[in-house]
């Protein structure tokens, strides 16, 4: 049950690094990565060890069980020393200094210990206790991280001028732990629960402090939650795009570029039908796409901000004693295109699309397949608007959300940012700017909710957010209407009617956002089975003995023809076996060719997942060409 694997999974999970229980950094695709770095949690800090992570009636019962486990633990292993034990995203923890290395079996003996804790229903009981008495109980007992967190918040109060604080203790039973709290009243109030597994985690995240070991659990109000929630882990591991992008011959990640995938040919033909399928939107749409250098003078970040904000997430080159950065982002260098002739407002909106090769220096320890990585490239966009032309330009990206998310049967969910309170340029035309979108979000009729004071500080934003299959939320593309960076920063005008210079509006938007997490989300999602638009072999031809091969070929150069992606089995192995591995290989349609089929110029139609007794169309090929045709052309799910 509790597998190395799975408790690395979950150690990417902290509630407070912002993921998602499943490992999924809830990371803002472009620009609105620039605003979560100035929020960065001061890890490790005081405050973050004693917050207890409960926010709710779940989040009390979630921390009471690691109380619970605790108590376990000291019981099995006398002389363990505790350090921290916070509710999270779906469950709980606890570290612990042990004597020796956590089996499998130490934590079905722990769970056994808890479950004894729970059903002896003992109280929760809280006591405020003076700084020092509280220091000596901790110091007497050898819990020499409780003794550290307590020195911290007094090193803290005297820097503020302040006597050190009182602290609270909870015992329940035999176990007292130093803890702010929030508790539920007894232990008979902890739900059905399970540990999941140990992981290593260094001490206030310092890699330089004490390896503890980190037990996870998971509990929840009813047995029906719980159940359903090991499910969904379990189903999370079977999905893991990791795993299918090997199994699926994608992409694989080596150690000579962390945070880079090598994409294999079938990744590639994923990666270039959907930017093909959006380069196709875009054309409609009126889009002109530019490419800019991805190598680009410091200069250049001075002027745009990223220097001061952004710097450390930036890879630099040296050349001739100058310094240049690979870019994180398009924004900046999209105005040099604008800016390389006069505008006049005819010209508005001037939309350039643009898939540039984006790198941005994450911690190599932060790395997580697709969703988190060094190298991406984003289907981004900078349109220039005038001011009065926001609203319109908004009702018609979300129409383009909509579309492109509908092609893989994804609902969009939207939530609207407003200024934040230190948002820079002019007031009015922030309030002006809001209007505009809101009523052009009321036009298009989408469901939507407010988040005040989330927008960037440069641009009131529109984030779009998708649930995938197990109901994991992922924020994937971004529409930002920017009133400053780089409309001021790089004073850029349009001739109005009069002849005037007027500062036109800049909207940057990401559909899918990077293309490299978009595909890990979706790949999950669906888990694997693409659907059949976008599937990298979109038909397996199997012919059923080697005297059918040259008419499968045959058929396969029609198919091709019609520009479906197509392959032959032609290895000697059973019809059975075949079919078996284009299974597992998730290809949409299936064609199988006899002799019957051979004489008629006709196939046996399987459908992916169809039943094994399910009766099998046959049909001939020129109507067959036709309608997987129509079908690629439609793009929709299966
Ligand atoms: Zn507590
Ligand atoms: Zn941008």
């Amino acid at each position: 049950m509790a597998d190395q694997q799975g408790s690395a999974d979950q150690q990417g999970s902290a509630d407070q690094q912002g993921r998602t229980p499943d490992g999924a950094p809830d990371e803002a695709p472009d620009e609105a990565a620039v605003e979560g770095f100035f929020d960065a949690p001061a890890r490790g800090s005081a405050d973050e060890l004693l917050d207890a992570g409960a926010q709710d009636e779940l989040g009390a019962m979630r921390h009471s069980a690691a109380h619970v486990m605790a108590e376990a633990v000291l019981d099995l292993f006398p002389g363990t020393k505790l350090g921290i034990g916070p509710a999270i995203a779906d469950g709980f923890y606890y570290d612990f200094d042990v004597p020796r290395p956590l089996t499998p079996d130490d934590l079905v003996a722990i769970e056994t210990r808890m479950a004894a804790s729970v059903a002896a229903d003992h109280p929760f009981v809280r006591e405020v206790v003076p700084f020092e008495a509280a220091r000596a109980r901790e110091a007497a007992a050898g819990q020499a991280y409780k003794v550290e967190i307590l020195d911290d918040l007094a090193a803290r109060a005297a820097e503020a001028g302040e006597p050190p604080p009182e602290a609270s203790f909870y015992d329940h039973g035999p176990f007292v732990d130093l803890c702010k709290g929030p508790h539920v009243a007894s232990t008979g109030r902890i739900g059905p629960f399970k540990l999941l597994g140990v992981a290593g985690a260094y001490w206030r995240g310092d890699e330089h402090r004490p390896m503890l070991q980190r037990i996870y659990g998971t509990v929840w109000q009813t047995q029906e939650d719980l159940d359903r929630y090991l499910w969904r882990r379990e189903e999370a591991r079977r999905r893991d795009h990791r795993r299918l992008g090997i199994q699926l011959d994608l992409f694989s990640f080596h150690d000579i570029s962390p945070g880079s995938a090598f994409w294999h040919p079938k990744g590639w033909t994923l990666y270039r039908t959907l930017e093909g399928a959006m380069r196709e939107l875009q054309r409609r749409r009126g889009y002109q796409e530019i490419y800019t250098p991805p190598l680009v003078h410091q200069r250049l970040w001075e002027q745009s901000g990223h220097w001061d904000l952004y710097r450390e997430h930036m890879f630099f080159v040296e050349a001739e004693g100058q310094t240049y950065s690979l870019k994180p982002m398009n924004c900046p260098e999209s105005t040099y295109v604008y800016r390389s002739r006069v505008r006049s407002y005819r010209d508005l909106p001037l939309r350039f699309s643009e898939y540039g090769k984006l790198h941005r220096n994450e911690l190599s320890g932060a790395l997580s397949g697709l969703t988190r990585v060094r190298h991406f490239v984003t289907d981004d966009a900078h349109i220039y608007v005038r001011p009065d032309q926001i609203g319109s330009e908004i009702e018609g990206l979300l129409g383009e959300v909509h579309e492109s998310y509908g092609w893989l049967g994804l609902t969009p969910r939207f939530t609207f940012g407003t200024r934040p309170d230190k948002a820079l340029g002019d007031p009015a035309l922030w309030d002006r700017a809001e209007t505009l979108i809101h009523e052009a979000i009321l036009r298009a009729g989408v469901e939507y909710r407010v988040k005040p004071g989330d927008g960037a500080f440069y641009a009131p934003k529109i984030d779009i957010q998708v649930e995938d299959a197990l109901g994991r939320e992922w924020q994937t593309a971004t529409i930002q209407v920017d009133l400053v960076m780089l409309p001021e920063r790089f004073d850029l005008h349009y001739v109005d009617e009069r002849g005037e210079r007027q500062r036109p509006v800049a909207i940057h938007r990401a559909i899918y956002g990077s293309l490299e997490r978009f595909i890990g989300v979706i790949t999950e999602h669906f888990a694997g089975a693409f659907p059949f638009w976008l599937s990298p072999v979109q038909v397996e031809i199997i012919p059923i003995a080697d005297r059918h091969v040259d008419a499968a070929r045959e058929l396969a150069a029609l198919l091709d023809a019609r520009g479906i992606r197509v392959e032959v089995d032609d290895s000697g192995s059973r019809m059975q076996n075949k079919i078996r591995l284009a299974q597992e290989q998730r290809i949409p349609v299936m064609l199988v060719l006899g002799d019957r089929e051979v004489e008629a110029r006709t196939a046996a139609v399987r459908r992916r997942g169809a039943d094994r007794g399910a009766g099998q169309e046959i049909v001939p090929w020129e109507a067959l060409a036709d309608r997987l045709a129509e079908e690629a052309a439609a793009r929709g799910v299966d």
